[in-house]
């Protein structure tokens, strides 16, 4: 069950919004007790089906941690007090969508490759370097951090849709595509006649 002490913000009222845009303030003690309760109900939610991360500004604490949880295979990881110390300059475009913007999806230009440096649960000073083929676990980081600063990717993306628009366009990308094949098919009949 998770602790119904903390609720995930979402941007559906004045009140939330103002909070999800409100920086967050560093960590000084890990072992706090309302740091580890708020990591408690962050690696549940994290580590539920379709979770990528989650930043703990989104549950109304403005303190600069957030958890990722990208090999399913293992528990969730918990990032404090981060920075970016390095970026890529290849960047790249793709949907991102956010617990705390239901609904909704969004592109938004993000670096390929990052290095963060950041505290884990102890307190230890850890590095990290987030680089797969395809961008995702770098673009993960970049939209925590921006969480972390009061920034939606909402408030970086010019382009964002409902999911029926995305599915939508999806679907008729892929019509566009079978058409494509299908007149190349018939050229290609024509051709051998
Ligand atoms: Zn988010």
């Amino acid at each position: 069950m998770r602790n119904s002490q903390f609720k995930i913000l979402t941007n559906d009222t004045e009140e939330n919004l103002a909070t999800l845009h409100r920086p967050a303030k560093r960590v000084k003690n890990p072992h706090a007790t309302d740091i580890v309760f708020l990591m408690q109900a962050m690696k549940e939610i994290c580590e539920s089906p379709n979770v990528a991360g989650i930043a703990a500004t989104q549950l109304g604490k403005p303190v600069r941690i957030f958890a990722l949880h990208l090999d399913k295979s293992k528990p969730c990881k918990f990032y404090i007090n981060p920075k970016i110390v390095a970026s890529s300059e290849e960047t790249f475009e793709e949907p991102e969508g956010c617990l705390s913007v239901p609904g909704q999806s969004g592109y938004v230009e993000r670096a390929k490759v990052v290095a963060l440096k950041f505290e884990d649960r102890n307190g230890n000073q850890k590095f990290e370097v987030f680089n797969d083929p395809t961008g995702f676990s770098a673009k993960a980081v970049q939209h925590e951090m921006d969480h972390l600063d009061g920034v939606l990717y909402i408030d970086r993306s010019d382009r964002v849709f409902s999911e029926e628009e995305m599915e939508k366009a999806f679907y008729e990308a892929k019509a566009k595509e079978e058409k494509a094949a299908q007149d190349q098919a018939i050229t290609d009949e024509i051709l051998e006649d």
